[in-house]
């Protein structure tokens, strides 16, 4: 049996198309009938939402991360084929404080996480975190396999990039993870009216040429406008380029990290 290969979004700037990939990426890998988990770490419950689901009380990781309930109780089905997800809801927000007075603060969720990970439900599992690099984004990173940027295609957008891909050698250096990777870098929004798009995405290939991917996502209006229909891009427009780069994506993700049988 294959096993599960975790993947977290994290990246401390807001507003650049996490959570946008972290769904549409997750019901591409399904749509390739990889059965997938879509995690949402994010107190906003972004995620949630955008795939149709209600914020529910009580029902994200955040009991459990507080030794109560059990995690498998907290997974809902989505009623899509190979997707579910684990939800978020607002009281999340407090394990930023809760996590930070706990001894090994930060391999929390992986414990909490560990069950679902082991099962052999899962062969994705997609991460996404709020935008900021506090005790739930360290923690995903400590929990995942590979760091997935996303990045958008905006006029320095190398210098944030920097940011995140440090914490990443601090938290291998320190053993907290020692297999932890970058998995690959993401460029998002890319508006092919500028020329500015362009240059930036040339920017990031000449200086981490192995890992941007080929796979650029489009800006496009229906992506924006899917999660207020509590629809992937799949199911809100097939014809979209923008559903065609999130299903390019999702095999170059699935080729890179093997993730077909
Ligand atoms: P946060 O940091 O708040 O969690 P985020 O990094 O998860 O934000 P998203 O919520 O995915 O970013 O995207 C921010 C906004 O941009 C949203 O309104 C989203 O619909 C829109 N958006 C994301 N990607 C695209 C795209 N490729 N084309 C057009 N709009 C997009
Ligand atoms: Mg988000």
């Amino acid at each position: 049996m294959a096993s599960t290969t975790v993947f977290t979004i994290a990246n401390q700037k807001g507003g650049v198309g996490k959570t946008t990939t972290a769904v549409n990426l997750a019901a591409g890998l399904a749509d390739l009938k990889i059965p997938t988990l879509l995690i949402d770490l994010d107190p906003q419950a972004n995620a949630t939402s955008g795939l149709g689901f209600e914020k529910e009380e009580g029902r994200s990781v955040y009991p459990v991360l507080m030794g109560e309930g059990s995690i498998e109780e907290m997974v809902i089905e989505t009623g899509r084929k190979h997707l579910h997800l684990l939800p978020s809801e607002v009281d999340l927000a407090a394990a930023e404080i809760e996590l930070a007075q706990k001894e090994d603060y930060l391999l929390q969720l992986k414990a909490a996480l560990a069950p679902l990970f082991d099962s052999g439900d899962y062969r994705a599992v997609i991460i996404d975190c709020p935008p900021a690099l506090g005790m739930l984004s360290m923690n995903s990173l400590a929990a995942a396999d590979h760091l997935l940027v996303a990045l958008q295609c905006e006029y320095l957008a190398l210098e944030g990039l920097g940011q995140i891909l440090s914490v990443v050698d601090r938290l291998r250096d320190a053993g907290v993870n020692d297999h932890l990777d970058v998995g690959g870098i993401i460029m998002t929004m890319f508006d092919v009216r500028t020329n500015l798009s362009r240059e930036v995405v040339e920017e990031v290939r000449a200086n981490l040429p192995e890992k941007i991917f080929d796979t650029v996502i489009p800006r496009t209006i229906r992506l924006s406008e899917a999660p207020s229909f509590g629809q992937t891009i799949f199911e809100y427009d097939k014809m979209n380029p923008g559903t065609t780069a999130y299903r390019n994506l999702a095999k170059e993700i699935a080729k890179r990290f093997g993730l077909k049988k």
